[in-house]
Formats: structure tokens, sequence, C-alpha cells
């Protein structure tokens, strides 16, 4: 017999931990309200027939972000044979609250009570035994940090999923809000049911005035009628809206169940050391000073203390790595073409990038930490205010800062996004954060042109980058993106400390996609770079890289850049390729200079490009349409081919303008 078991429940109450715990399998944990945005999928570990889908965390089934349109759709369409609701049992009252919901799926149901290790700590208790008899399904108490009551809650959910054993009751309304459930089941009973819809959740969802399901029952306009009729009896005898009436009768219940079931001395430990680190970090004055402080500080250790002796260990290494392969092959008596594929191709290309893993590493070890320890959600509620005067609102805070990191998770996360038109908006703002791929650009130009204010032009490009976002943003506000962004709600998770475990996966991951992509992606195209800058059209092996193909073909987009102050064919050619990755600006450089360290790379660049120029160019790099992962991320996100071409589009354009501004001033300045 084969289970799929469906993980639901709030945000930050533990599902990624659970999932991890269930399936064993290597998950990202977050303590950032909405970090999970993707379905994962996972078996358990000691039983390979039953699997588990972690579904987004949400408060409630209305369908007002994606995730939560998500997370009732695979319940509905996919019948899966148990939903475990995890809930965060120091916030019962408000996990509760989206259980509720769940029951009336009418699909066997388990909760787990997760945090019990906080509540326990803390000298609250909670009866689970009343709780489950006055909720009508199986609870079982479960800290999935620490791993405990695990095996229980998988004997439970099989033994629910067996049995068929759907939640005993469903029934918490009382009075006029029951009149109207119940009237309104009827009438819908014999089309939801040919739609496969549960009968209650149909009703409350049509009460509650859901577009979809509304939609979905095909209702004839004499039964929208006595349902409306219904509805507004229901409302005028309350004295409330429809949404207000349901969700008191769901309050009231929970209130009920609570006070029979939960014994409270006041808030878990957690809870009060947060309240107090909060009265500092998200201070009215003081919260964005020392948002500013935490990021140079981040900066500072990732790219000065930390980060640049490690990359130049590694770069060293490299090096004598090239050198020992090149002398391997002298030695061997290698033919100079297959000489120069490994060594200007291969070596070079792929080189120039590999040395900038330790830099990436440490950058998303400093961004897990941030997201796990739950500052992240600080930092969005600081933002929110100076979010808002650009259009947007501090939820979008939270990709953007991914965006530092790469902008495909930053694209994916703004899923978390309830407004279609903010959603829209971030996915087009946030590329302009300067993601990592970019790093070895700068590294390379600063190196060649800027070597003693190296770290002032890097900021200054995050800056660039930061200030043309907002610009953007003024622009977008006024024009195409007219409206107001969504009043941002958004619970602050207590701080909890990051374990090292979801902190180290972290990082292994992001080390893992960085090489893949630097032996795989830049692998091949500096292969390709170097044979079309090695052949000429007629496939002669040329010693000379302009007589190649690659020169012919840089030499037609070149005209374009030339006002920008970088018209050689070369850095027109490493912008082309730039879009396969970022990274492979600086391996296209690399190859087709055929310089054989970075000191050669940085003469040869400067004879190429003026200091104006270079600053030109690394402008451009910086705000040019992303590359192809991020903008396939795009397309997915915006829904069409035209929203992705447009943002793309956009962007590029933005480049141009600003990249030319800065030349034009550069070359007063320089
Ligand atoms: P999700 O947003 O629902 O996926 O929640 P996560 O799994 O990312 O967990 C949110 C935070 O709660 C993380 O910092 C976890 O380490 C922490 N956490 C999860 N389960 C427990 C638990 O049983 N006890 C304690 N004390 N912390 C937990
Ligand atoms: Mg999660």
């Amino acid at each position: 017999m084969s289970y799929l078991f469906a993980l639901a429940g709030n945000q930050n109450s533990g599902k990624t931990t659970l999932f991890n715990a269930l399936t064993g399998s290597n998950q990202h944990v977050g303590n950032f309200p909405g970090v999970t945005v993707e379905k994962k999928e996972g078996q358990l570990k000691n039983y390979k027939e039953a699997s588990v889908v972690d579904l987004p965390g949400i408060y409630s089934l209305s369908p007002y972000t994606a995730e939560e349109v998500v997370t009732r759709d695979f319940i509905i369409q996919e019948h899966p044979d148990a939903i475990i609701n995890i809930i965060d049992a120091t916030n019962i009252e408000r996990n509760l609250y989206l259980s509720l919901q769940l029951m009336e799926l009418d699909t066997p149901m388990v909760i787990a009570l997760n945090m019990m290790d906080e509540v326990i700590a803390s000298g609250n208790t909670i009866e689970v035994k009343a709780l489950a008899e006055h909720l009508g399904v199986p609870v079982v108490p479960i800290s999935a940090a620490k791993n405990e009551g695990i095996t229980e809650l998988v004997h439970q959910v099989l033994e629910v999923a067996k049995a068929k054993q759907k939640p005993a009751r469903m029934d918490f309304c009382e009075g006029e809000v029951h009149v109207a459930i119940h009237s309104v089941a009827h009438i819908v009973e014999q089309k939801a049911a040919k739609q496969g819809l549960p009968r209650r959740y149909a009703a409350t969802k049509m009460i509650e005035g859901d577009e979809p399901t509304m939609a979905a029952l095909q209702l004839t306009d004499n039964e929208k009628h006595i349902i409306e009729h219904v509805v507004e009896n229901m409302e005028e005898k309350l004295g409330t809206d429809r949404e207000a009436a349901l969700a008191d009768m769901r309050y009231s219940f929970i209130e009920g169940v609570c006070r029979e079931c939960v014994v409270k001395h006041g808030d878990t430990k957690e809870q009060k050391r947060s309240e107090k680190i909060d009265h500092v970090l998200t201070h009215k004055v003081l919260g964005i000073p020392i948002f500013l402080c935490v990021m140079l500080l981040i900066f500072w250790l990732t790219f000065d203390l930390i980060g640049a002796p490690l990359q130049d260990l590694l770069g060293a290494g490299i090096d004598a790595l090239t050198g020992v392969i090149q002398t391997g092959m002298e030695a061997a008596g290698v033919q100079p073409w297959l000489q120069s594929l490994v060594v200007n191709g291969i070596c070079a290309g792929v080189g120039s990038v590999l040395s900038f893993l330790p830099i990436i590493v440490l950058l998303f070890f400093f961004l897990s930490l941030l997201e796990d320890s739950g500052y992240m959600a600080r930092v969005a509620f600081v933002m929110d205010k100076l979010l808002r005067k650009i259009g947007l609102s501090g939820r979008s805070f939270v990709p953007m800062l991914v965006g530092f990191g790469c902008s495909v998770p930053a694209i994916m996360a703004t899923r978390t996004l309830s407004s279609e038109r903010d959603r829209k908006m971030t996915i087009l703002l946030t590329p302009f954060m300067s993601c990592s791929a970019k790093l070895p650009i700068y590294g390379m130009i600063t190196a060649a042109f800027f070597p003693r204010h190296a770290g002032l032009v890097m900021i200054g490009m995050y800056v660039l980058g930061i200030l043309v976002m907002i610009g953007s943003g003024l622009l977008l506000k006024s024009t195409v993106y007219k409206g107001k962004p969504v009043p941002f709600v958004m619970e602050l998770p207590a701080y909890r400390l990051p374990s090292a475990r979801s902190v180290l996966l972290h990082m292994w991951q992001k080390a893992k996609d960085f090489l893949r992509k630097a032996f795989t992606i830049i692998f091949v195209a500096s292969i390709v770079i170097w044979v079309l800058q090695s052949f000429s059209w007629s496939l002669q092996y040329v010693e000379d890289s302009a007589q190649s193909i690659l020169a012919s073909i840089g030499g037609v987009v070149a005209p374009l850049f030339k006002p920008l102050g970088f018209g050689d064919w070369r850095a027109a050619t490493a912008i082309l390729t730039g879009f396969s990755a970022k990274e492979s600006v600086v391996s296209t450089l690399s190859v087709l200079t055929g310089a054989a360290s970075d000191g050669q790379l940085s003469v040869i660049l400067q004879s190429m490009l003026s200091p104006a120029g270079a600053l030109s160019f690394l402008t451009f790099t910086i705000l040019y349409m992303p590359c192809v992962a991020a903008f396939a991320a795009s397309k997915r996100e915006m829904g069409s081919w035209k929203g992705a071409i447009g943002n793309a589009l956009y962007q590029t354009g933005a480049a141009y303008v600003v990249a030319l501004v800065v030349y034009f001033v550069a070359r007063m300045v320089l």
C-alpha cells in the first residue's frame, strides 16, 4: 500500500524541520516566514512506500497568496491519504485557525503539536488528550528540532490513513453562522460532490465569497440568489460582514478549547527574550542604522577579513596547478593547440571563476544566519516604511536581500507576496541587487584599474544597484504599476539560534551549486569561446584571435557599446556570454585575452579600456538583464514571456542609460 501525506501548517511552525526529520532528506530550514515556497517531496525514512509533501506555510485557506492557492489545490486535487497539520504549540490559538479550515477538507488528519520542548521549559501545559477530543482529530506532541515524538507521529498518521479516519467533527459553529452554513451546504451539496469538493468546505467558501470556489461550483443564478440572501440575513443578524462572521466563529471555538486544554503562565522564555531583543533591533530610530552596520560587518567579513585571504590562497593553488599541467603537457609533447585549449581555455576560464568559491560560500553563510535567526523578518519590518516610498512593502525586502546572493531564489521568494502588483514589481527590481555571480567581475576590474580603491568601487556598485532600484521603483509606481502596496502584516517569529546543521547544509548546497556551474556552464562556455576565438570562419586555427569567428561576432555588437566606452570586441563578446552566467564575463575575457595570470589580464585590460570605460563596463554588467537561469525564473513567476522579456528589456535599457551617465561623469573626473 502506498500513501501520500501532505504536511501543512503556519509559517515558522517547524514544517521544514519536521519534513527533514520525517524524510531524512536534506532540506533548507529557515526561520523567516515564507522561505518554503516550493513543494518538496520526500519518502518517509522507515516507510519507503509513503511520501510526504512539504506544502508552503500559510495562515488560512483563503486565496490571498499564491501559496494558499498551492496548498488548497494540492489537498483538494491530489487527495492525499492524510494531512499532517503541524502547529506551533507556543502559539496554539493562532495556529489552530488553519487547523479548523483544514478539517473542513474532510481528509484524514493528524495534528502534530510542535515546539513542545519550549512549552514544557516555560512551565506551561497542554492537555493533549482533551485537545484531541475537542477537535475530533488525533494530536501528537512532538519536538521536530529535537527529534522527539516523530515515531509516534508516523505511527498515528499511518493508522489514520489506513483506517481512512476523517475528522470526527467539523461543526464548530453556533447560532446564526450555523444556520447559514447548513443552509448553504444543502444548496451546494450536489454540485460540490460533482466537483469533488467537500461539502462543508464548499459552503464556508461560498459564504466567504471565495471566487475560485464560486466559479468551480457553477451554480445557477437562482441558487446564487438564495445563498446571497442567506448570507445577508446572517450579516444583518450578527452585525458583521461575512468574512468576519466566519473568523469570529472559528476564534470563539478555539478560545473555548484553549481555555479548557491550555494552562498558560505567560510567554515562553524564547518569546520573552525576543521581545527584549526587538526593543533594540526594531527600534524606530536605531533599527535602520543597526541593520546597515550588520550588513557592513557582513560585507567586511566576507570580502575582506575572511574572504580575501582564502580567495588568494585558492587562486595561488589554481595557478600552481595550471603551471603543473602546462609543464606536464610540454614535457609530454602535446600538440600546441591542445595545450592552448587546456591552459588558455579551460584553466583560465574555470580557474578565474573558481577562486570566488570562498566568498560566495561566506556570503550565503551570513545570509542564512540572518534568515534562520529570525532577524530577516525584523529587517523587513524596519524597512517597510522606506520601501513604501517607492511603491513596495516590507515584504519585498526579503527577496531583495536574497538577491545579494542570487536572483533565482530571490525571484522565487516573491511568491510570499499577496498582491500581483507588488509581486511583479519586486521580480523586476530584485535583479538590480548585485548578485554573488558578479563578484568575479568586480574582482577583475578593480584589480586592473582601481587596486587601491577596490573596496570603494565595489561598495559603490552595490549602492548604485540599490539607487537604480529606487529610481525604477519611483518611475514604475507612477507609470506601469500604479496603485498602493498592500499593508504590511507579518508575524515576527521568535529569535532562535540557527542550528549548525541547517546553516552548514545551506552552505554546502550553495558550494555544490557553484561548483556544478563552474564545471558545467563555465567549463563548456570556456571551451566554446576558446574554439570560436581560435578558429576563423574557414575553420583555420588562427594565432591572432582578432581574425577569429568570435571577433567578427563581437565586432557586430561592439559599436553599440562604443558610446559607453567599451567598444572593444572582446568586451562586447564578454557581455554577450555573460547572459549564460554572469561569471562568464570574466572567463570570457580571460580566454579572449589569452592572459596566463591575473597580473597579465590586468595589463591587457588596461590597454583595452580607459578607467572611465572600465567603470562604465562594470556598471553595465551589474545592471543588464540577469543570466538565463534568472530569466527563466522571471518567466515562470511573471507567468508570461511578455512579462519576462519586458523585464529584461527594461533592465538592459536601464543598464545602458546608467552606464552612459557613469561614463560621461567618470571621464570628467578620472
Ligand atoms: P517552517 O517555516 O514551518 O518551515 O519552519 P522551520 O522548520 O524553518 O522552523 C522554524 C524555526 O523553528 C527554526 O529555527 C527551527 O530550528 C525551529 N524549530 C523547529 N522545530 C522546533 C522544535 O520542536 N523546538 C524548537 N525549540 N524549535 C524548533
Ligand atoms: Mg520551511
